[in-house]
């Protein structure tokens, strides 16, 4: 995530109505007209005397100098017909996409300018309709007009100015109150004061106070190699269902009635609900007829898990885990996935249950492991019967626990896998594989069953990294052996910085370092880069034990029969 740089950052501000902008007429508040007419008047949005002295046009203003080398010009557009944001719909936020694609190349970020009570429903929408951003899209508006004294929407629009101006953020956000939220995380939470929105369950990517402080590791990489995709095509018979105590069977057979296509159901706790056996019948006669259900958490933290029995009975009902999504974001994505054409039922359960924007936490490895009742869960899971539904949700847990297994070095549970028929080979959302995670621990017996399933030795995961490269990283002497011997190798990347790396080794006298380099196949006469050779830094080192070692195992190389 780097800084914007360039002399002149310009923006577009897409002004579709909301608080911000409105005027009291009769005693309510209508959406006003010519906001650009009101910012020029307002000295923190705009800087009349550079705007003249550049002859920037009537809807074009300038932000005073955000930096002694940065000016921040945004021109303002106004849509027609203005909405209070209660009656925007998935056509409007089409049309202000499309409105970003329109004025993609001409723009470094853009700012929508939106009522506050579904803002974060277009952040979500926004979210899946703009795929490979590069750029950034931050929605904002205020509680109170911008044009009263005591006003949110001054702040709130020159902080989400500054934000699109100053940093490339390539998501779609939120600015309200001093925060920068990923938009499809967000919620809208209080009525009236000023921090209306909140993001429960991930912090905001960017505070500001007296510095900004920019969350880096939460913000999402641009894609440099694909273009922004404009995905126009969203389905608007989705729906949003909030189960509650004694909700009857009846009720809940009438709402998922055709035409609807999706829903999300808000559930309780961690994705409980009623076992009554009308009601799960209803949600699994829907769910046979191809109707998809997202499992969202009716409470504002944490997210659906299968701890519960209850929990079970629903997944069990053909249900999708929403994980710890918002339901505006679990509404959108729904509406984005039976958007896109051609895809089967299966395709696209699948996709719903991956994290395609940010907008969900998927369960890591890490979290499975010291589980206690891995085994069980593992067990429970395979079992689960050939639903589409429960192949969605295999798909998507089932790696994370085989992973977890392989991390404790867990046999029994792999061998239910294999006597199952999962392939060994799955992976989690990091490229992970069970072998990369043995190896990386340094669990002989559970590489030497892998291999012996035929899984790939040499998988490469998100990082380019291999088994074997993780295994030597790990010193694990018996685990390189075998994976040398199913005929695994290191890739040329991998082998690319190798002579920095064992001069490293050398300095630091790390014999059993440089011995797993050695029996990974890595040329120890490589060089670093300024030409040196792990042997020289040893000899220089007055390492006698590491030169004795280096010396021979080239010996053992030059031993070795060469190939003609
Ligand atoms: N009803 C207004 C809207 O959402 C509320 C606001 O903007 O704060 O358009």
């Amino acid at each position: 995530m780097a800084r914007a740089t360039g002399p002149e950052q310009r923006l577009l501000a897409i002004y579709t109505g909301g608080t911000i902008g409105m005027r009291s007429e009769g005693g309510v508040l209508v959406p006003g007209r010519g906001l650009a007419a009101v910012l020029r008047t307002l000295h923190m949005l705009h800087d009349e005397e550079y705007a003249r002295a550049h002859s920037l046009p009537e809807d074009t203003l300038v932000l005073p100098p955000a930096s002694s080398d940065q000016r921040i010009i945004y021109k303002v557009l106004e849509c027609q017909p203005l909405f209070d944001s209660s009656d925007m719909t998935i056509t409007e936020w089409v049309q202000i996409a499309q409105t970003i694609e329109r004025h993609y190349t001409q723009y470094q970020g853009f700012v929508v300018i939106h009522g506050t009570d579904t803002m974060a429903f277009a952040a979500s929408v926004l979210s899946f309709m703009l795929e490979n951003l590069q750029k950034p899209v931050i929605l904002t508006g205020a509680q109170v007009p911008i044009h009263e004294l005591w006003s949110d929407g001054r702040e709130n629009l020159l902080g989400a100015l500054l934000m699109a101006g100053q940093y490339v953020i390539p998501e779609v956000c939120l600015f309200f109150q001093n925060q920068l939220f990923r938009g499809n995380r967000t919620t809208k939470v209080d009525a009236r004061r000023f921090a209306a929105f909140c993001s429960p369950n991930l912090p905001p990517l960017a505070t500001v106070g007296a510095d900004v402080t920019i969350n880096r590791e939460l913000v999402r990489k641009a894609s440099w190699k694909s273009h922004l995709v404009v995905h126009s095509n969203m389905e608007p018979d989705v729906g949003l269902l909030r189960l509650y105590p004694g909700i009857p069977a009846s009720l809940v057979r009438t709402f998922l009635q055709p035409p609807l296509k999706g829903v999300v159901m808000e559930t309780f706790g961690s994705g409980n609900g009623p076992t009554k056996p009308d009601l799960i019948q209803e949600l699994r006669a829907a769910a046979e007829r191809g109707l998809i259900i997202v499992n969202c958490t009716h409470c504002l933290q944490g997210a659906v898990t299968s701890d519960y029995a209850p929990g079970m009975a629903m997944a069990g009902a053909g249900i999708i885990s929403g994980f710890d999504m918002t339901s505006e974001a679990a509404l959108a994505k729904l509406s984005y996935v039976l958007g896109q054409p051609g895809l089967s039922l299966s395709d696209r359960k699948k996709l719903l249950a991956k994290d395609l924007r940010g907008e969900m936490t998927l369960p890591t490895t890490d979290d499975l492991l010291g589980d206690d009742m891995l085994g069980c869960r593992a067990t429970w899971l395979l079992s689960m019967n050939g639903s589409q539904d429960a192949d969605a949700m295999k798909d998507v847990l089932l790696p994370g626990l085989a992973l977890a297994a392989a991390h404790a070095g867990d046999l029994d549970t792999l061998q239910a896998f294999v006597e199952l028929g999962r392939d060994l080979n799955l992976k989690d959302y990091s490229g992970q594989t069970p072998l990369h995670v043995a190896a990386r621990r340094g669990h002989a017996s559970v590489v030497a069953m892998l291999l012996q399933k035929g899984v790939d030795v040499d998988a490469c995961n998100e990082d380019g990294q291999s088994p074997l490269l993780l295994a030597v990283r790990g010193r694990h002497q018996s685990v390189i052996r075998l994976l040398r011997a199913a005929g695994a190798h290191l890739s040329p990347q991998e082998l690319e910085d190798v002579g920095t790396e064992l001069c490293r080794l050398a300095s630091r006298a790390d014999s059993e370092g440089l011995r797993a380099w050695w029996q990974a196949g890595a040329d120890l006469g490589q060089p670093d880069y300024d030409g040196h050779c792990a042997l020289q830094v040893a000899e220089a080192a007055g390492n006698a034990d590491v030169v004795a070692l280096l010396q021979s195992l080239e010996d053992r190389v030059s031993a070795q029969p060469q190939p003609h």
